[in-house]
């Protein structure tokens, strides 16, 4: 079947079955487009079959042209925040009314589609996908800068130019607060209002850190691509770092530390700008010379510093490595930093929880490059 036969087979199933009427037609046919796409990438051998997705976990509607309608923008805020904040109510066709707090400008009549996601501690999210024109601002000047980074587990991020981030460990913090939640959960009787309850306190507590982590990267990614043209990275096997860790702290902490997501946001925030990202091997950097290109075979994990056995170069562990990649790239670094300096904090970097409550509804514009 191709994908107008399924978007009338799925407009068919709505108008036999009374349960699909809740459905927006456009949205109803929305879901059959994303079978065929699902089904398009497993037959390009580009993922599994696709299985069927159970109803609690299908968390989000996408209205693909109409039946949505934006009204009643308005600034709110009080006190010095005043008129800072924008607020809207949105209706969406068969849904119901939504009051949103807007998060950016966008241009309302460049918006494609909305796209509503509830996420699972019930904090729901509006995207507005806006179709730019494509203003490719092919920089003409030749890279000027770049910089080696070398992700790890003490230091999430060191650069070669000696500046590093300590690795947040956004899971780690809450550890204690989710192994009370997951325990606390596993007592209540299944299917149970209060078990609901326990599931969503939890979840928000695993947003909570996912949010933190993401928000810490893309900050990260625009401090970095404001100074350097170009990054270089490894190119690491996330998945099979984190099968092969030795016990379970470690793994954990390959996990919390996300490197393939640092990576996909680093990535996205230097395209943005027109700028690259270069993934060289990743093989024996850490344990490769700098100066000289011996290898010392002994450096363990614990090892906090790199010594060369050939030319007793000595320098930080993950320097060296941020420094190996650099020149594996054919860059040349200009000089050796003397000494490690932290990043200072990223604007509004705060690892405390903001007072109050959560807001219930949001809306990042999404957009589109
Ligand atoms: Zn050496």
């Amino acid at each position: 079947m191709n994908k107008t036969e399924l978007r009338q087979l799925a407009l068919d199933l709505r108008k036999q079955n009374q349960e699909f009427q809740v459905l927006y037609s456009q949205v109803a046919q929305q879901v059959a487009d994303r079978f065929y796409q699902a089904r398009e990438r497993f037959l390009d051998g580009l993922a599994n079959k696709p299985k069927r997705k159970k109803t609690h976990k299908y968390l989000s509607l996408v209205y693909p042209q109409k039946g949505w309608r934006l009204s009643g923008i308005r600034q709110v805020g009080r006190g010095k925040n005043k008129n800072k904040r924008k607020k809207a109510r949105l209706h969406l066709s068969k849904i119901g009314f939504f009051t949103l707090v807007l998060h950016r400008d966008f241009p309302l009549e460049q918006v494609s589609q909305v796209c509503v996601k509830l996420y699972p501690s019930g904090r729901v999210c509006m995207v507005f996908l806006v179709e730019e024109t494509e203003t490719q601002k092919e920089s003409s000047k030749e890279p000027q800068k770049a910089v080696g980074l070398d992700a790890g587990l003490t230091r999430l991020v060191t650069l070669s130019d000696g500046r590093f981030l300590d690795n947040p460990k956004p899971l780690e913090r809450s550890l204690e607060k989710i192994q009370r939640l997951h325990k606390r959960l596993s007592r209540k009787r299944f299917l149970s209002k209060n078990r609901f309850k326990a599931k969503k306190r939890l979840a928000k507590e695993y947003e909570h850190s996912k949010h933190f982590r993401r928000d810490l990267f893309f900050k990260l990614g625009v401090l970095l691509s404001q100074d350097y043209d170009v990054l270089v990275l490894e190119d690491l096997g996330a998945q099979g770092l984190i099968q092969r860790g030795e016990n379970k702290t470690r793994r954990r902490r390959l996990y919390d530390s996300a490197i393939s997501e640092l990576r996909a946001c680093l990535e996205w925030e230097f395209q943005k700008r027109g700028k690259t990202v270069l993934a060289v091997s990743a093989y024996n950097t850490s344990r490769e010379c700098f100066l000289c290109g011996g290898i010392n075979h002994n450096l363990t994990l614990k090892d906090r510093v790199f010594h060369c056995p050939c030319c007793g170069f000595t320098l930080d562990r993950d320097l060296n490595a941020s420094s190996v990649l650099l020149k594996r790239s054919g860059w040349v670094p200009s000089d050796v930093p003397a000494e490690l300096r932290p990043i200072p904090p990223l604007p509004s970097l705060g690892l405390k929880r903001r007072q109050g409550e959560a807001l219930k509804q949001e809306a990042p514009a999404f957009r589109r490059g």
